[in-house]
């Protein structure tokens, strides 16, 4: 009998994944909650997205072909993961504000968890306003709906992901002011220009870069190094933001301020992987905050296995040959198998790539440009002067008392941050329920036919 793969997340590492186990001969379920597959680098809506924001497309037009051979549930919001004798996925399917959504419980011999991340947005004062959005969602904007969050965009934060996200806003006819980026530029070429030779198999991604760079100097958008987006003006709407420079801790350097008139920011700071699910499964989290794995993406949970941004920040090229090697050994091959060999020189060298990411890392001097009444946690309203109230409390006393992280986003937009005012983790990653659930679907859930197999 050929053994049930399932895949949770339809992005690259899960499609990959997916390709893989078919080609070995695996009966494939993938379940994704996004309206159609690709994730976050395929995000497209056809008629809408600008073939132009699209890299590999046809890569993914392959990945998509060979998925008629899988069961395929899109829209499907997982929602808990069994992995206590037996693997087993519980999932709900239909738009996630419908009221008739389908219970779907899928039993598998192999999971393979390729959740991907959230983009991370530091707090800025003034960041509530209409206007301010984070870089990914500009991005998902753009390359989804073909629209830009305003008509002239500041683009600020860390990271080669403010690269995409300024060219996807001028294709999609924004105008962007200027790129605000955190390093300073003896960092970067510190952090990107060591061991170059080690990148030589990055020429995809090479390629991609002078893209974006040629866009901006046709365009002649500015971008500035060493500097942050350290406030938002507006008095209903973003109006303009102050751009200063900040020291290699990412402190604002008094007397540098200057302010450029805009009517929408994205911010960008990096990403934050999707833990919950690993979690829910048992999967041991590295120090570093992603799920552990060895060379065959095995989780330390019988079965269990990890691919993607969930497994550490190294882009959509890592997250392919990652997915490709999960999927390949979850449906029973082995790591010395001579088809992965090309996939496995991909995955070191993809690695090695993500390697530099490092130089964008977060610094903690960022928590110098709040105020006290700045907003950190914006579903709940709390303030950085109400959580360092807090700050020698109990992770849950911090987290009763001010409500941080405990709103609609359930700590996914602001949880790192809170942690870096307190000082402490604050483990938001922890969800018994992995995504909204309506009490009447929970109360349904007694009426599931035959909960042992996939029902469609
Ligand atoms: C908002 C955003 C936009 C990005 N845009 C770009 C870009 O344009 N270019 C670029 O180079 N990189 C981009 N990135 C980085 C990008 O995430 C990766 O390089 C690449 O997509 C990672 O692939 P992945 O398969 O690991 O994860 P993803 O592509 O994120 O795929 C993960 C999938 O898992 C699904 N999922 C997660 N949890 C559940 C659940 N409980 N139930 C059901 N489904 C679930 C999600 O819907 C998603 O489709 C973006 C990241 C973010 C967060």
């Amino acid at each position: 009998m050929s053994r049930r793969v399932v895949i949770l997340g339809a992005g690259p590492a899960g499609l990959a994944a997916a390709q893989a186990a078919l080609a070995r001969g695996a009966e494939v379920t993938v379940l994704d909650e996004g309206e159609r597959a690709g994730g976050q680098f395929w995000r497209h809506h056809d008629g809408l997205t600008d073939p132009r924001m699209q890299h590999q497309w046809s890569r993914f037009e392959r990945l998509r072909g060979a998925l008629q051979r899988a069961r395929v549930h899109e829209q499907a919001s997982v929602w808990h993961v069994e992995a206590d004798g037996g693997l087993r996925v519980h999932a709900h399917i239909g738009p996630a504000d419908s009221t008739d959504r389908a219970a779907l419980t899928v039993d598998a011999d192999a999971l393979v968890i390729a959740t991907g991340a959230h983009d991370r947005a530091l707090p800025v004062p003034g960041w509530t306003l209409p206007g301010v959005v984070t870089a990914g969602a500009a991005q998902a904007l753009a390359k989804r709906d073909g629209v830009t969050p305003g008509r002239r965009t500041v683009v600020a934060g860390a990271g080669p992901f403010l690269l995409p996200v300024a060219a996807s806003i001028g294709l999609a006819g924004g105008t962007v002011a200027e790129v605000v980026e955190a390093v300073g530029r003896a960092a970067i070429m510190r952090g990107w220009g060591r061991a170059p030779w080690q990148l030589a198999g990055s020429a995809g991604k090479a390629g991609e870069l002078a893209e974006y760079v040629g866009d901006l100097l046709r365009h002649r958008t500015p971008y500035r190094f060493g500097s942050a987006v350290t406030r938002i003006h507006g008095d209903r709407a973003v109006e303009a933001v102050t751009v200063q420079r900040i020291d290699a801790d990412w402190r604002p350097i008094p007397g540098t301020e200057r302010t450029i008139e805009c009517d929408s920011v994205a911010l960008g700071h990096g990403f934050t992987p999707r833990l919950e699910a690993a979690i829910q499964a048992g999967c041991a989290i590295s120090p570093e905050r992603f799920v552990a794995v060895d060379d065959r993406q095995a989780t330390n949970v019988p079965g269990v296995f990890a691919a993607g941004e969930v497994t550490g920040i190294a882009g959509a090229d890592a997250a392919l040959a990652e997915g490709a090697v999960a999927g390949f050994v979850a449906a029973g091959g082995a790591l010395g198998d001579p088809r992965l060999r090309r996939i496995l020189d991909a995955r070191r060298r993809m690695h090695a790539f993500a390697e530099r990411l490092a130089t964008h890392a977060i610094r903690p001097g960022w928590t110098a440009w709040l105020d006290d009444d700045t907003i950190v946690c914006r579903c709940e309203s709390v303030t950085r002067a109400r959580i360092a109230e807090y700050a020698d409390a109990s992770s849950r006393g911090m987290r009763l008392a001010t409500r941080a992280g405990l709103g609609a986003c359930q700590g996914r937009t602001c949880g790192r941050s809170v942690e870096a005012l307190v000082a402490a983790s604050v483990d938001y990653d922890h969800r018994p329920v992995l995504s909204s659930i309506r009490i009447g679907e929970l109360a349904g859930l007694h009426d599931h036919r035959t909960p042992h197999q996939e029902q469609e």
